[in-house]
């Protein structure tokens, strides 16, 4: 399994196993109990549009070719495929406990659950999954207490503060201290794509910590940068800087390698982002 790129300095990498190609934090590998990663489009048998890793049911694509692409990403990151819990996301901000009972959902046996952008638990062995095309993957690690969490968010999820309420409650359910909790940003749309109009930027702009984070571009459009409205939110909860890891990717400016709907439209595939304890 051999790093293909060293982003000098970058925290986050390209990995490839056979033709699967991912990206992950590199301390995390060395430094936790914990399998992550986040898929590229690079390793499936998808074609077209969904070439070639889509890791997405409801696109339209094949799903046999879907059901392959899980298992080769699977056997690469060296998960279990039918152990996947796979989220249920609307862009909304409700967080599940995923126990022993949820093991395989949305995978071999129906979900048990609806309207779920976020998932923690602290069960080895239980790969937790969310889909991405720009919108943000969250991973969290507490060494301490050995719990994670995996959550999506785009810009609904983030000025809802979705990164805040990842970090409570694992607070609440597992007493993870915010000192102690691990937060990445896995590639996502950057502010030198994401440009809002006015509709998104009269909600942005009632908030007085954004303003900052909103720059003009034109008459009409802003760009917003996502990571540092999820940055804001770990802060207020009291996760330290240093526990704040950022790949610093653009999925829309990388869309030869990562799906992005911005880029796309709906003609796309999904990545997939799974953490899972050992
Ligand atoms: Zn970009």
């Amino acid at each position: 399994m051999g790093r293909i790129m060293d982003r000098k300095k970058a925290e986050f990498c390209w990995y490839q196993n056979g033709k699967v190609e991912y990206g992950a934090f590199a301390e995390w590998k060395k430094r936790f109990r914990i399998i992550h990663g986040f898929s590229t489009r690079n390793g499936g048998v998808s074609e077209g549009c969904y070439r070639s890793m889509n890791l997405g049911f409801a696109s339209g694509d094949d799903e046999s070719l879907v059901w392959k692409n899980f298992g080769l990403f699977s056997e690469a990151l060296g998960i279990k495929c039918r152990d996947l819990v796979l989220s249920d996301q609307n862009h909304q901000t409700e967080i599940r406990v995923v126990s022993e009972q949820d093991r395989g959902g949305g995978i071999i046996v129906p979900k048990k659950f609806e309207g779920i952008d976020g998932l923690i638990t602290n069960v080895p062995g239980i790969p937790l999954v969310t889909f991405h095309a720009d919108c943000t993957p969250l991973f969290f690690v507490d060494p301490v207490k050995g719990a994670i969490g995996m959550a999506h968010a785009g810009w609904r999820g983030a000025l809802a503060g979705m990164a805040s309420k990842m970090i409570r409650r694992m607070h609440e359910v597992y007493g993870s201290e915010a000192t102690h909790i691990q937060a990445g940003f896995g590639p996502a749309i950057g502010d030198c794509c994401f440009l809002i109009r006015e509709d998104v930027y009269d909600q942005v702009k009632m908030l007085p910590e954004y303003a900052t984070k909103l720059k003009q571009v034109n008459d009409q459009q802003w760009s917003l940068s996502l990571e540092s409205v999820h940055e804001h939110f770990l802060q207020i909860e009291g996760v330290p800087a240093k526990n704040i890891w950022k790949s610093g990717i653009c999925t829309c400016c990388e869309s030869d390698r990562l799906f992005s709907h911005r880029k796309m439209g709906d003609k796309r595939g999904n990545l997939a982002a799974v953490i899972q304890l050992y």
